[in-house]
């Protein structure tokens, strides 16, 4: 049998709420002494250098193969090499084809590289044939709630669910250890018959059960009834919860997560006293129309409430060159009273949650915002747009940590042109949270409890600690035939 030292390849998928996890998954993998190499493209590196930076200075073995990124035979402007990037539907829909196109590539590559193991991003399901032809595991990563399967599993279980015909009216999910009710207009992508998204998620789910096991940027404290129901229900067996992979590799990397954040915004929070500020960010996809940012505005505005904004907006088309985005004299008024500050671009996220002024996150759900905001002990104001954002949102109302802006459509699209939240909508739920109401300090406790659950999970002992090991050993058990 070969021995030597582990080397695990990790696939990260083109948007950076996948790479992220990926890249962290991998430097957790190398503070245990494996060699990792990531597959990634020029721009997108770029969004993870200082992780790989770190993990160079602390002397870690690894490596970033940058293929070329079919960019200018797809007609695709430069620097644009994943789905968040995109800026029009007509772009997106050529950086899907050019991800698609990459795969033959990425093949090739890691043939070349012949690792041991391939650690694969959810969206990459072929990576399970490419897996079985050269004889070795593949891993399938996860960053993705438990209760978001169970939903999924159960709504195509049950034909209850499948005839549902009213898209407004509330319907219970069956079999489910909470009782949870969702409406059909929050399920379109998963419930129409056949679309290109539903026929990734099938292939995905059909790659599952010939991995050599599943991994999830989770901790197995943060939902144990749906990690159980789960492996019940689907007879997943082998899954390995190793996370927060964001709180736990920076702990063992010591490092921050992403470059050239502009870090002005910390300052501005200096100023706010504790659990004041209301930190408002949808995302690295989403772009909100310009109707909608006005309705955001006018409810923070009018909550009276500080806020830490991130905008990504829509860009105009030609003939609204001058289309306002924002009330008048709204951005002079908030300046003037210290009251908000708007970032247009990339926020240093975790800096931001884990300040002490923030009190609350009004989120679209997305896994990697939900973790993070929970490991932060912030509460949230849930405003789901797609995917499984909506069941995460259930997350959230079954273990009470926020409150709901009542939004129940789903909207795939990079730019949200769906009917408004209005204004006075959001302006309850901000009141609802950021009072000093006894439901609002239970649910601040809540959340502060789930925090310390968080990091318990990663400290040598805990779940997720325990689960690196374990992984680990089992790999190098299949790659070297020792018990290692
Ligand atoms: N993020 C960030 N700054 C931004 C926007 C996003 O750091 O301005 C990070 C955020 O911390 C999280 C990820 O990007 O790690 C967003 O992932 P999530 O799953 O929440 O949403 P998605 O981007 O997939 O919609």
């Amino acid at each position: 049998m070969e021995s030597g030292k582990l080397h695990v390849l990790f696939l990260p998928s083109f948007t950076p709420s996948h790479m992220i996890p990926c890249v962290n998954a991998a430097r957790l993998f190398a503070a245990q002494g494996v060699k990792f190499t990531v597959i990634s493209t020029k721009y997108n590196t770029l969004l993870f250098q200082t992780t790989i930076d770190k993990a160079l200075e602390l002397g870690q073995e690894i490596s970033v193969h940058n293929l070329k990124f079919p960019s200018a035979e797809m007609g695709i402007p430069e620097g644009i090499e994943n789905l968040s990037a995109a800026t029009t539907l007509d772009i997106l829909g050529k950086v899907h084809a050019a991800i698609l196109q990459h795969q033959n590539a990425m093949e090739e590559v890691v043939e070349e590289i012949s690792p041991h193991c391939i650690v694969s991003d959810m969206f990459y399901p072929w990576t399970v044939d490419l897996a079985e032809k050269m004889k070795i595991p593949r891993i399938l990563l996860y960053p993705t709630s438990f209760i978001s399967h169970c939903l999924s599993h159960n709504l195509e279980k049950y034909e209850s669910c499948k005839s549902v015909k009213s898209d407004s009216e509330s319907f219970l999910i069956p079999d489910l250890p909470d009782k949870i009710e969702m409406k059909r207009s929050q399920l379109e992508g998963y419930l129409k018959e056949e679309t290109p998204f539903t026929k990734v998620i099938k292939s995905v789910k059909e790659s599952e059960h010939r991995s050599f096991g599943l991994v999830f940027d989770n901790f197995y404290e943060f939902e144990p009834q749906y990690a159980d129901y789960l492996a019940k229900v689907r007879g997943i067996r082998r899954y390995w919860t190793i996370g927060p992979l964001f709180y736990f590799s920076n702990k063992v990397g010591k490092s921050e997560k992403i470059a050239d954040v502009n870090d002005s915004c910390l300052n501005w929070l200096d100023t706010h006293g504790t659990n004041e500020v209301l930190y408002v960010s949808f995302g690295s996809i989403t772009k909100l129309s310009n109707a909608q940012l006005i309705e955001i505005a006018l409810a923070l505005e009018d909550s009276n409430q500080p806020f830490i904004w991130v905008v990504r907006k829509k860009e105009n088309d030609q003939e609204n060159q001058q289309e306002s985005w924002l009330p008048e004299g709204f951005e002079e008024r908030i300046t003037k009273e210290n009251k908000g500050f708007i970032i247009q671009g990339w926020a240093p996220q975790l800096k931001i949650l884990n300040h002490p002024a923030i009190g609350g996150f009004m989120t679209h759900c997305g896994w990697n915002s939900t973790m993070e905001a929970m490991t932060a002990g912030v509460p949230l104001i849930t405003w789901p747009l797609f995917a499984e954002q909506f069941y995460n949102e259930k997350l959230v109302q079954v273990l009470k940590v926020g409150v709901s802006v009542g939004a129940y459509l789903w909207n795939f699209s990079p730019v949200i042109e769906g009917p408004l939240v209005e204004s006075k909508q959001i302006e309850e739920a901000i009141k609802k949270l950021m009072s000093n109401s006894e439901e609002s300090r239970e649910i601040r406790n809540r959340a502060k409890e789930i925090a310390t659950l968080a990091k318990k999970a990663v400290e040598e002992g805990g779940s997720s600690y325990q689960n690196l090991l374990d992984l680990i050993a089992e790999l190098k058990s299949h790659a070297f035939g020792v018990n290692c």
